[in-house]
């Protein structure tokens, strides 16, 4: 009783409240030579004073870049040391403290260029969603003047930032101390400039070790979380979406659960894109796990987890016959569809079923929970 009350005392960060947490070890997964730029970030915090279970996120509260924040100030000829009140709570701070922690800078709205008298752009819906989708706060006030716009205005014209979620890739039975992050550093090119994503950009780039503090509280998963260690488990996460399968296999080893384990990763390239790779091959080495692994670019023709799923049908379909839960986690605009009708086709296939009771069959999965997604 004592120790519930104890857990849930310790559990009630949020994001008015979070825990701050400092980054304690992090390094790069890809290899320097390759296309992308994924870390592994390892948080340090105590896991008993925020109990999560493998399958949940971490909730970020990011800060913005700071050099940005500069640039901003100083295109409307301000300091930053001007007071406002917060737009939300009202709690009095510098205009400066609100721009790094609490506004969106990477997406103005319509009512920034109200202030900005920018009205014939407002009633044109299709040019306002364009120029909003192609230029940042930044921008805007570069392009017009804004000489009648008071600290407060200003801040009360800008979107709120929001959190950002990312799948715990690591089990608090191997790490007490300690939650994982797998996270893919974003850059992209926005009116002439490398832009940067301002979570991972915070994350992987800008908090420094051990200092920097990273206000966060966990996510709890709606449901993606492990069977019984006696049930078999299909795991589908190609790129970040191996991170939540990362920590399911941990805890795997140290339940010492007696269930079938199989991942399919994939990546573009093997030589610079395996993440984790002697912890997957180790297990799949020991006959712990069923490695199978897609590498897009490695050859001539395009070949993706779905692609791999295929090959694998009659085995695949053999598992979910004896009962084994699916797993999918990754992305969710084309891989996780992909998935889904791969699944459907061999349903289809090696049920010997018409591909409307296969998408039934599938269905029923879902409504079992034994097909589990976490898409981003
Ligand atoms: C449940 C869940 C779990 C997740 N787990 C992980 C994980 O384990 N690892 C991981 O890396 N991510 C994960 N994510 C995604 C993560 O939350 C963030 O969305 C991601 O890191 C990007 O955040 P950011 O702040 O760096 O980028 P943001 O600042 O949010 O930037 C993203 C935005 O940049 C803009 N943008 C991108 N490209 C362009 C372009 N070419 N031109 C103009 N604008 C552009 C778009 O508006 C886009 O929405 C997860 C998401 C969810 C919901």
């Amino acid at each position: 009783m004592s120790y519930i009350l104890l857990v849930n005392t310790l559990s009630t960060y949020n994001r008015t409240t979070p825990y701050i947490a400092r980054i304690k070890e992090r390094y790069l997964l890809t290899a320097p030579n390759s296309t992308k730029q994924t870390y592994h970030i390892a948080l340090d915090l105590p896991t008993d004073s925020l109990p999560f279970t493998v399958g949940d996120s971490v909730a970020i509260l990011p800060q913005n870049d700071p050099n940005m924040v500069d640039r901003i100030l100083s295109a409307m000829h301000l300091s930053g040391e001007e007071p406002i009140f917060d737009p939300k709570t009202n709690a009095p701070l510098s205009l400066r403290s609100y721009l790094l922690t609490k506004a969106n800078l990477s997406k103005a709205n319509s009512r920034l260029l109200s202030l900005l008298n920018q009205h014939p752009l407002l009633e044109d819906k299709e040019r306002l969603n364009s120029a909003l989708l192609s230029h940042n706060v930044l921008d805007f006030l570069r392009l017009h003047s804004t000489s009648s716009l008071s600290p407060q205005e200003f801040a009360n014209s800008l979107l709120p930032l929001m959190p950002r979620f990312y799948s715990i890739a690591s089990s608090s039975k191997v790490f007490p101390n300690e939650i994982h992050l797998t996270i893919s550093f974003l850059s992209y090119t926005q009116q002439g400039e490398t832009r940067y994503g301002v979570a991972s950009y915070f994350l992987c780039q800008q908090a420094a070790l051990e200092s920097t503090p990273i206000p966060l509280y966990i996510q709890p998963s709606n449901g993606f979380c492990l069977p019984s260690p006696d049930d078999s488990i299909i795991l589908i996460g190609p790129g970040t979406g191996v991170a939540p399968f990362r920590a399911f296999l941990q805890e795997r080893l140290a339940d010492q659960a007696k269930g079938r384990n199989w991942l399919f990763f994939g990546e573009r390239h093997r030589a610079s894109d395996f993440y984790y790779e002697p912890f997957f091959t180790d297990l799949a080495r020991k006959n712990f796990l069923r490695l199978d692994t897609a590498f897009s670019r490695d050859q001539a023709e395009k070949i993706y987890v779905q692609h791999k799923l295929q090959e694998n049908g009659a085995s695949i379909w053999d598992w979910l016959q004896q009962g084994a839960f699916l797993y999918v986690c990754g992305d969710a605009t084309q891989m996780a569809k992909d998935v889904d009708l791969t699944l459907e086709h061999i349903a289809a296939k090696y049920g010997s079923l018409s591909l409307e009771d296969a998408r039934l069959y599938l269905k029923r999965l879902r409504k079992e929970k034994r097909y589990l997604l976490d898409v981003y």
